[in-house]
């Protein structure tokens, strides 16, 4: 594939803003609740976890972790407020980060001992059901057609496809103004099969990760981004002078934590760990200090399904 000098260029600066506003940067000015990042002084503070010992449990998938002195977590890397990774310090930031922290804690494996993996939204499954990951979280939409490949704990959040478009975008209001429009979405995605629907009209552009898609929303080769409302958000928190979100969410999105589809005693156990924090406050909090800060208001998560 050729890659023109100017896309190149364009990527650069994608990954540069997102890095600079997701630690502190530049977009937004001081009092824009914008502008407060996960981790910054003025953000309210995130959860210290609990590391238990001794943890029991009659899993295949965490006797081995257990054996590698380590577990293995897939996320995204790319979605600022939710699964991050500054590309300068490494160091992972958001809501999912912090819920695959709080799970690892409850499961007997400090910060020091989560090893993260970038999975992105198209290998998931394959990801989950190889070995490759232990536990998968990543904005990742229960379903019944992905539930015959993997195990899913929660829902811990339920969010809702929308759509990102540029600052100065009139024409498009929803999904119902989308005829011949050119609509970027990810590979495996949930989003990506719903605007394909003959009812839109959309042409697509399919890419592997959220951050591409947003790159060609800047650069005017595409006409809107879909994904769920809480990524989208994101990205219009980390450019908010070039880009918003419509505001009305045409999907329900509920994510679970992905586990190997036989490992039932460990999809049972963290089922009971995001109950319990949701019941402590921690869950709360770690909404407050990620996903609060790019505008999407506290709501209670919906009860676990247990299977
Ligand atoms: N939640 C949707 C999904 O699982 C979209 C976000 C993503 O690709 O991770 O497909």
């Amino acid at each position: 594939m050729k890659i023109s000098k100017a896309a190149v260029a364009a990527a650069v600066a994608v990954a540069l803003s997102l890095t600079a506003t997701a630690c502190g940067g530049k977009e937004g000015s001081a009092g824009d609740p914008q502008s407060v990042k996960p981790g910054q002084s003025n953000a309210p503070a995130l959860p210290a976890y609990t590391v238990a010992s001794d943890v029991t449990l009659d899993s295949p998938v965490l006797a081995e972790a257990k054996k590698r002195g380590k577990i293995v977590i897939g996320s995204k890397a790319d979605q600022p407020y939710l699964g991050f990774e500054d590309q300068a310090t490494k160091k992972r930031s958001g809501f999912d980060v912090e819920i695959a922290k709080m799970i690892a804690a409850d499961l007997g494996f400090g910060e020091d001992k989560i090893e993260w993996k970038t999975v992105d939204s198209g290998v998931r499954e394959t990801a989950i059901s190889t070995g490759q990951v232990d536990l998968y979280v990543g904005t990742y939409t229960i379903n019944d057609k992905r539930k015959q490949l993997v195990g899913f704990a929660g829902p811990y959040y339920k969010a809702g496809a929308d759509l990102l478009v540029r600052k100065d975008e009139t024409g498009i209001t929803g999904p119902d103004t989308l005829q011949g429009k050119n609509v970027c979405s990810i590979v495996g995605s949930t989003p990506l099969q719903e605007i394909k629907k003959p009812q839109y009209g959309a042409k697509t552009t399919e890419l592997a990760k959220y951050s591409d898609c947003v790159q060609q929303l800047l650069t005017n080769q595409v006409d809107a981004v879909t994904t769920d409302d809480s990524i989208l958000k994101g990205y219009a928190a980390a450019n908010p002078s070039k880009l918003k979100v419509i505001g009305k969410p045409f999907t329900e999105e509920p994510y679970g934590v992905g586990i190997n589809k036989d490992d039932k005693a460990l999809r049972d156990f963290v089922n009971t760990s995001l109950e319990k924090h949701v019941g402590d406050g921690t869950y709360k909090k770690i909404y407050e200090g990620t996903l609060g800060l790019s505008g999407s208001t506290y709501v209670d998560p919906p009860a676990v399904v247990r299977y």
